[in-house]
């Protein structure tokens, strides 16, 4: 294995500089400081760099490591398969067990009749392949105009030129210099009262009804949303807007896309985030949870109607779309070993109870800490915000880079969080994972609590 002295960590870290290309990263701080950390190892909610140091994964590293780190019987699942068999096609009706029983096992998790799995390697997949198959449907259906996909401000969805085109915050999209045609965006956020038709409210044109009845609901296609929106800066919409969307779509005949890659498998204290309000969509994307990122997965779930109506539909044509990693046994078998983990631990359920234990710690930091406001949490899915005058709005100003220097405090504290900044407003994201417990959130609580003072 890698050995790592204090000589290496010089050598790794001039080797970074020099060759390694980071996704989302200042490309000139890179050049300046090398890389932030260099993780070696994982344990529990845990992971150490190459220096020794130890942190909380705040954030299940990329909100995806629910399980935690460091689960030996994955490993041994990987190793199994991969001796067995490390690869086969999906391509033209070949299959494999692994994907056969992972895909049964996802059918009996999912809500409603989201029978049908398209397995692909991550979330970007799973949103461009779900945005192809609703405009393939309408095509099929002789309605080819019928290809437009409304998506959410500050939604994310991914970086393909695709799910970058649905994704809604500015800085990943002035990089998408090729923006695909046929998106449109929602601006108002979660406005329950727009969706049902409330044209009186003065955010109704930028909600999706408003956006959808302007294009004109014929020319639509599919919506699509996460049902908490996570990297945007983690927004969670009242009881009643998804079941107000559901609605919207059914009446209008519009495909329903959630994008659950961040929600999926028991990240928001349920199942899926739509089991919060009992909504069935017509097509799930979901990758992360699934194997808490033991290996790379990605699925697109579609109702067993619609697989149906789509094969009717079809006649002898193919469906011509697919990767080469779509159903790579070895994923499959950790996926469903990991789902197997995920359900034996109860880890849905404990991640509802943390939330109880977050909140309380939230409500200690808000009586505390002034600056500290808006905090917010679905299951393990939460977030705060630091203002300089929490009761006026009024927010620091961002040349202070106040919340990147309350996480840089936090890292130092053996934490590892995220900060979005958005609209000059400092957020805070967090996501540790499912596995964590009580006392293990109380000392996120006390770094926080720290953390606040040092800023101040
Ligand atoms: N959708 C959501 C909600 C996400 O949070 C992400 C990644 O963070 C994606 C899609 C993209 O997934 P991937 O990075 O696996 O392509």
């Amino acid at each position: 294995s890698l050995v790592t002295n204090e000589v290496n960590v010089v050598q790794l870290r001039e080797l970074d500089k020099k060759h390694v290309f980071h996704p989302v990263t200042s490309l000139k701080q890179h050049q300046e400081n090398g890389p932030t950390l260099i993780i070696k190892e994982g344990k529990g909610i845990h992971v150490t760099d190459v220096n020794g140091k130890q942190y909380i994964d705040g954030l299940s590293s990329l909100w995806n490591v629910n399980v935690g780190h460091g689960r030996e019987e994955l490993a041994e699942v990987a190793k199994e398969q991969m001796t067995q068999l490390a690869y086969s096609s999906s391509f033209q009706g070949m299959s494999h067990e692994p994907a056969i029983r992972l895909a049964e096992k996802i059918a009996s998790l999912t809500p409603g009749d989201l029978n049908v799995s398209f397995f692909t390697s991550g979330g970007s997949e799973s949103n461009d392949s779900a945005f192809k198959i609703a405009r393939h449907y309408w095509k099929l259906k002789g309605k080819p105009e019928r290809n437009k996909i409304v998506a959410m401000k500050r939604g994310y969805h991914g970086i393909t030129i695709g799910a970058t085109s649905a994704t809604g915050i500015e800085q990943f999209q002035n990089m998408a210099t090729a923006q695909a045609p046929g998106f449109v965006h929602a601006t108002t956020r979660f406005n329950t009262n727009c969706e049902l038709g409330d044209r009186t409210d003065p955010d109704f044109a930028g909600s999706f009804r408003g956006v959808i009845e302007k294009e004109g609901p014929e020319t639509v296609a599919a919506v699509i949303l996460e049902p908490v929106q996570g990297a945007g800066g983690l927004f969670i919409p009242q009881d009643g807007y998804l079941q107000a969307l559901r609605k919207l779509c059914d009446e209008y005949g519009i495909l329903m896309i959630t994008d659950e890659v961040i929600t999926g498998f028991g990240r928001t204290g349920k199942m899926f985030g739509v089991d919060n309000w009992d909504v069935v969509p017509d097509l799930m994307s979901v990758a992360k949870g699934i194997t808490s990122g033991y290996s790379q997965l990605g699925a697109v779930i579609i109702r067993e109607s619609l697989r149906d109506e789509l094969a009717e539909l079809s006649g002898d044509g193919m469906f011509f779309h697919g990767f080469t990693y779509s159903g790579h046994p070895v994923a499959c078998s950790v996926a469903l070993k990991n789902l197997e983990i995920i359900e034996r631990e109860d880890l849905v359920a404990n991640a509802k109870n943390m939330e109880t234990v977050l909140k309380k710690g939230f409500a200690y930091l808000e009586e505390k800490h002034p600056i500290f406001t808006k905090s917010r949490a679905l299951g393990l899915m939460a977030a705060f915000e630091l203002y300089k005058d929490r009761n006026n709005e009024i927010p620091f100003n961002p040349s202070l880079a106040v919340a990147p220097r309350f996480v840089q405090e936090c890292t130092k504290r053996g934490l590892i969080i995220r900060p979005v900044i958005f609209e000059g407003s400092n957020t805070i994201v967090m996501a540790p994972p499912l596995t964590i417990t009580e006392e293990q959130v109380e000392q996120m609580i006390a770094i926080f609590d720290e953390s606040l003072t040092e800023i101040a």
